[in-house]
């Protein structure tokens, strides 16, 4: 067959439409399998650097009983957001995670925010609600949420996150070191916890210049009173470091890859965290 310029645009419209076919299919996928409970949430511990011990979870939505087949919470989240269906998703994963966290009252539990979720107006009375359901303290939660939505609209920004933190709840900047965050607008946020992101972190092993970016943002935190959780911590080493460079929290696979609740319980009946 002939490969003109007409036949090339042909051809990436047909992709164009395979993949927008396919994103409507799983769109269809996640509004049947919030119906038939086909989603789990996942925790991964999150470890006192001092202590080494367990003191918070960050909950992880997994898609285990997906008749097709698994797919990774990165791939069905993005397109959760595109489709509005964020919003039942995110209130799932809120509701059973303060559930499942209810009963460990030395842990803190941390929950994964779209943007998405933010544009509700009503995210903070839904968040609230969330609470009164299970019955889960206000002051054991933590929202993590990325730039991307708080450089989207940071006027809403501002006051979802004072009013969250009227709430008593901690609001983590997630996946720092990965945009373009400032020292101003660090402050201008007021951020509990700043989660440094594991492409980062995960170098100081390996790169000096990756570690000396660390210490720096635990100086500029601890100036700005936010405590400083290091991610994608894989091996002891980076451990050491991460401990060094003085990140109060440390959460990867070294420790613990994310589990079903049941595993949370059968760790810490072990006292292993
Ligand atoms: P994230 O919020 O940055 O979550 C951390 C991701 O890093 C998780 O991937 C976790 O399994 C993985 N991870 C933890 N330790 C290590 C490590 O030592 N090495 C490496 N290479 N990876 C590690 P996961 O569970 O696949 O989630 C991917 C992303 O999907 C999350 O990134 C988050 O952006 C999104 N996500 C997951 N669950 C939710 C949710 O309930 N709501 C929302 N809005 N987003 C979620
Ligand atoms: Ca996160
Ligand atoms: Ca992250
Ligand atoms: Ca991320």
């Amino acid at each position: 067959s002939k490969i003109t310029g007409k036949g090339r645009v042909t051809h990436y419209d047909t992709e164009l439409n395979s993949v927008r076919e396919r994103q409507v299919a799983i769109e269809g996928q996640i509004r049947s399998g919030l119906e038939r409970e086909e989603f789990d949430v996942w925790y991964q511990p999150i470890i006192d650097a001092r202590s080494q011990k367990m003191v918070s979870v960050e909950a992880l939505v997994r898609w285990p009983r997906r008749p097709e087949g698994p797919l990774p919470p990165d791939v069905f989240i993005t397109i959760a957001e595109t489709s509005g269906l964020i919003y039942a998703l995110g209130q799932f994963v809120l509701r059973r995670a303060c559930q499942d966290l209810e009963p460990y009252v030395d842990l803190k539990l941390s929950v994964n925010i779209s943007p998405a979720q933010f544009r509700d107006p009503d995210f903070e009375a839904k968040v609230a609600g969330a609470l009164e359901f299970s019955r889960f303290p206000a002051t054991r939660l933590q929202l993590e949420v990325t730039e991307t939505y708080v450089l989207e609209n940071p006027e809403r920004a501002r006051s979802a996150i004072s009013n969250l933190k009227a709430q008593g709840i901690a609001v983590a900047l997630d996946d720092f070191g990965t945009g373009y965050s400032s020292i101003g607008y660090l402050r201008r946020f007021n951020f509990d916890t700043i989660k440094i992101d594991k492409s980062l972190a995960g170098l100081v092993d390996r790169d000096e210049q990756a570690a000396a970016l660390v210490s720096g943002t635990v100086r500029i935190a601890s100036a700005l009173g936010m405590s400083v959780v290091a991610e994608g911590v894989e091996n002891e080493k980076q451990m050491k470091l991460l401990r060094l460079a003085g990140c109060d929290q440390l959460q990867g696979f070294w420790y613990s890859q994310p589990m079903p609740i049941e595993a949370i319980r059968a760790l810490r009946q072990q006292r292993q965290c």
